[in-house]
């Protein structure tokens, strides 16, 4: 019988003991999780946080063009250019990010590390699991979200935006357009403001 010394047992994880604790069977998924399957790669994510900064500035002048075009979007109306906005969107950020639509995005006070790819999905800071190498307790392979986002938050402008406590997030909002949201939010907050000064 093999009995763990007290240093290696101070090592062993939940996520260990849970592998260990799995019955063993013919079929062996080809990796430990649907979430890991699925984010294989993490290039393009790590790339985005490492250039934050630079994407803080495309995405404040992306959010101005959008919200010039909001006489258009009226026009047509929100609902009509949501699919193919939503199809961009899906595109962009889910190269970019790893982006799940979950329709509130939260990027911005992040530093650009998209919180729903932590297995845990914890939108305000890390869990008490994070490796000592800065890697996530549930995916060894995948360096925490969080760590990342701190990162990514140091070389942004808005850096202390990381401190923001962010609500639970809205699963109504699931899959729509996290870009259109916030474009209509902003209109309304423009007019309202001029509404007020006139
Ligand atoms: S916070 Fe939400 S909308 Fe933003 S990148 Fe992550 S899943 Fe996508």
């Amino acid at each position: 019988m093999l009995i763990d010394s007290p240093t290696r047992q101070a090592t062993i994880t939940h996520a260990t003991l849970v592998k260990r604790a799995r019955e063993t069977l013919a079929y062996k998924p080809a990796d430990v999780s649907p979430q890991r399957r699925i984010q294989r790669r993490y290039t393009m994510r790590h790339w985005s946080v490492r250039h934050a900064r630079l994407l803080e500035w495309v995405y404040a002048r992306l959010s101005s063009v959008f919200l010039a075009l909001h006489p258009f979007w009226n026009a047509i109306g929100y609902g009509r250019v949501e699919t193919p906005v939503k199809f961009v969107e899906r595109r962009v950020k889910g190269l970019m990010f790893d982006c799940r639509m979950c329709g509130e995005c939260i990027l911005s006070s992040t530093g650009m590390s998209c919180p729903m790819n932590c297995p845990k999905q914890l939108r305000n800071g890390p869990c008490g699991g994070v490796r000592s190498n800065g890697n996530c307790e549930v995916e060894p392979d995948m360096p925490c979200v969080w760590v990342k986002a701190w990162e990514g938050a140091q070389t942004m402008r808005g850096s202390e935006a990381i401190f923001d406590v962010q609500k639970a997030v809205d699963q109504s909002l699931r899959e729509s357009s996290a870009w259109l949201r916030v474009t209509a939010q902003a209109a309304r907050e423009r007019d309202a403001t001029g509404n007020r000064a006139a």
